[in-house]
Parts: C-alpha cells; sequence; structure tokens
C-alpha cells in the first residue's frame, strides 16, 4: 500500500507482571504482547485472530489507547498516542466495539442518554442537535428513533450490539476495534451485523481492527488478516492469499478446521493440534509454536522465527519458509 497508514504498531509488548522476588521486586510477568508491529490504512479493514489468551484483545485495548504498552510505540495519524493530550482527544478518532455489549450499556441510563454520553463528553453541539445526531446513529445501525427511550435490558443480543455500534459512531471515529463483536451471537445475527459494519465502512469510510477467535467472521469482513499465537503475529497476508496460499502450520490448522466451499477440496485432512496454547507467562524458547507444531524440526526449539517477507504483501514467521526462501534464492 502506498498511504500512510492509520495506526501503525511498532515492536508492541504488553506485560503483566505476576509473581514477586526479592524485596517484592516483581520477577515474572505474563508477556500477552510481545513484540508485534502492525500498520492499519485509512479505510481497510485488519482481521486479527487467534485462540483466546493469544493476547488479541490485549492489542485491541492498547490500540485505542485504553491500556499503555510495555514495550514499543503506537502512532496515530503520525503521532504517538502518548503524545495526544489526553484519552479525550484520542477517544473522538478511536473507538471501540465489545463481544458483550451489555456490560458496556449503563442499565440505568436510556438509550438515548447512553448514545449521547460522548456528545456531551466532547460539548457537541445544543441538546437539540445532540438529540438529532442520536435519531440519525440510531437510524443507521437499523433502530428507530423511538427506540431512545427504552433500557438496554429491552434489547436483544443483537440489538445491543447494534447500540454499542451506534455508540461508538458517534464521534464519527477514524477507526474502531471491534473486539469479538458477533462472538455471543447467532449465525444469522453475526451476518446481520456484519454487514452492517461493512455498509458503515463503505459510507464513512473508517478502518476497523477486527479481533475474532472465529476465522470465518473474519474472512467475511477483513481485506487483510493477521493470525496471533501466544502474543506475536505469525502470520500476516491479503485475505485471499491467506486462503488459498497460507504458510505458517499454525494457520494451516486453523484454516483445516474451515469448511471448504470447493467439493473437491472437502476431504482434505484437518489439523488437530496437540495440548493447549501454553502460559505466556512461561512461554516455550525459541519458535512458541515448536510444541505443538506438526512439522518442527529441532532447530525449531532454539531460532525464534521473525516475520518475514514471503509475497508482496504476506508475512509468515516460521524458520521452514525461511530455508524455502534461501533455497530458492
Ligand atoms: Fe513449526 Fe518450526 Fe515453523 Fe515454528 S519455526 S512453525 S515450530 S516449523
Amino acid at each position: 500500500m502506498q498511504q500512510k497508514p492509520l495506526v501503525s504498531l511498532k515492536d508492541i509488548k504488553k506485560y503483566f507482571p505476576v509473581g514477586s522476588g526479592l524485596f517484592g521486586k516483581k520477577d515474572q510477568f505474563i508477556k500477552a504482547v510481545d513484540g508485534v508491529s502492525l500498520d492499519i490504512y485509512p479505510g481497510e479493514t485488519v482481521g486479527l485472530v487467534g485462540e483466546s489468551g493469544c493476547g488479541k484483545s490485549t492489542m485491541g485495548r492498547m490500540v485505542v489507547g485504553l491500556s499503555n504498552p510495555t514495550g514499543g510505540k503506537i502512532y496515530f495519524d503520525g503521532k504517538k498516542l502518548s503524545e495526544y493530550k489526553s484519552k479525550k482527544e484520542l477517544g473522538k478518532n478511536l473507538q471501540m466495539v465489545f463481544q458483550d455489549p451489555y456490560s458496556s450499556l449503563n442499565p440505568r441510563m436510556n438509550i438515548a442518554d447512553i448514545i449521547a454520553e460522548p456528545l456531551v463528553l466532547h460539548k457537541f453541539g445544543t441538546a437539540k442537535e445532540r438529540k438529532k445526531r442520536v435519531d440519525e446513529l440510531l437510524e443507521r445501525v437499523g433502530l428507530s428513533a423511538y427506540h431512545g427511550t427504552r433500557y438496554p435490558i429491552e434489547f436483544s443480543g443483537g440489538q445491543r450490539q447494534r447500540l454499542g455500534i451506534a455508540r461508538a459512531l458517534a464521534l464519527s471515529p477514524k477507526l474502531i476495534v471491534c473486539d469479538e463483536p458477533v462472538s455471543a451471537l447467532d449465525v444469522s445475527i453475526q451476518a446481520q451485523i456484519l454487514n452492517l459494519l461493512k455498509e458503515i465502512q463503505k459510507d464513512m469510510g473508517l478502518s476497523y481492527l477486527f479481533i475474532a477467535h472465529g476465522i470465518q467472521a473474519v474472512k467475511h469482513i477483513s481485506d487483510r488478516i493477521a493470525v496471533m499465537y501466544l502474543g506475536k503475529i505469525i502470520e500476516l497476508s491479503e485475505k485471499e492469499e491467506l486462503f488459498t496460499n497460507q504458510r505458517h502450520p499454525y494457520t494451516k490448522a486453523l484454516l483445516s478446521a474451515v469448511p471448504h466451499p470447493d467439493p473437491k477440496q472437502r476431504n482434505r485432512e484437518r489439523i488437530i493440534l496437540k495440548g493447549d496454547l501454553p502460559s505466556p507467562a512461561n512461554p516455550p524458547t525459541g519458535c512458541r509454536f515448536h510444541t505443538r507444531c506438526p512439522v518442527a524440526i529441532s532447530e525449531c526449539k532454539n531460532i525464534d522465527p521473525k516475520l518475514l517477507p514471503t509475497s508482496a504483501q504476506s508475512f509468515t514467521a516460521c524458520i521452514l519458509f525461511k530455508k524455502e526462501q534461501q533455497i530458492v534464492n
């Protein structure tokens, strides 16, 4: 891509202290995110996929400034997040939609007040103008102005997610981090919410970082997809390329579980990974995937592979691929 990135992550880390050593000094850390670099461009959707506990939600919270990285830098519009004067200033442009909209909607407030909250905080217009904006937002997400007088408990899961989106859109942000926004919904409702997000993106030109553990939802909405494993991105690719020519053994395993539309491909072997995701407090040495990788070789225990280009728009972190690359070149 030739444009400048809207958001740029440079070697981001987030470590949470868990243990104390001598004199109460923290000496053990959960390395939730451990050296992630990623650019998100204007109008683009980057899907972020991986098992629960791989660090994707932690990364999403850092992107919108809800959590500060332990190391590395995050840029928005060319300026470091830490250089923005306040969270309020960032909140105008960076918003988040959560998996469980109910817990993020105050049950004591009516819907109009919930959606107007960011408008009040940012001193948007008069009360009449805010009311007009709230009505527009409700209609934009497929609800009606009259829903404004109701309370969160009166809405279904899908409708609550629409309300969460309306509130995130209130200040016309440039990027929304959608953290598992459809994981708790029925399949038919999931499709409606994904289509709504796509329509909104077409109208407003905003960018999404779309986080999910299921690769199907990510496929539906993303332009590029980043696959995360134990705090690191292990493959990053254009969507089509990831689905047709994925390289990393972990991505191959994830995709082997997805039903294939081509009947000839339907009998392909499902790759079942051994064991659970290792603890991020004590990640394996070398390639973090080596304890579960079906094609690991002895060097994998000692070499931590870098995310290297495998084509114009694809990157993979696997020493096998690097070897192939060396042979070819
Ligand atoms: Fe598997 Fe080794 Fe590649 Fe890691 S580096 S994905 S363990 S083959």
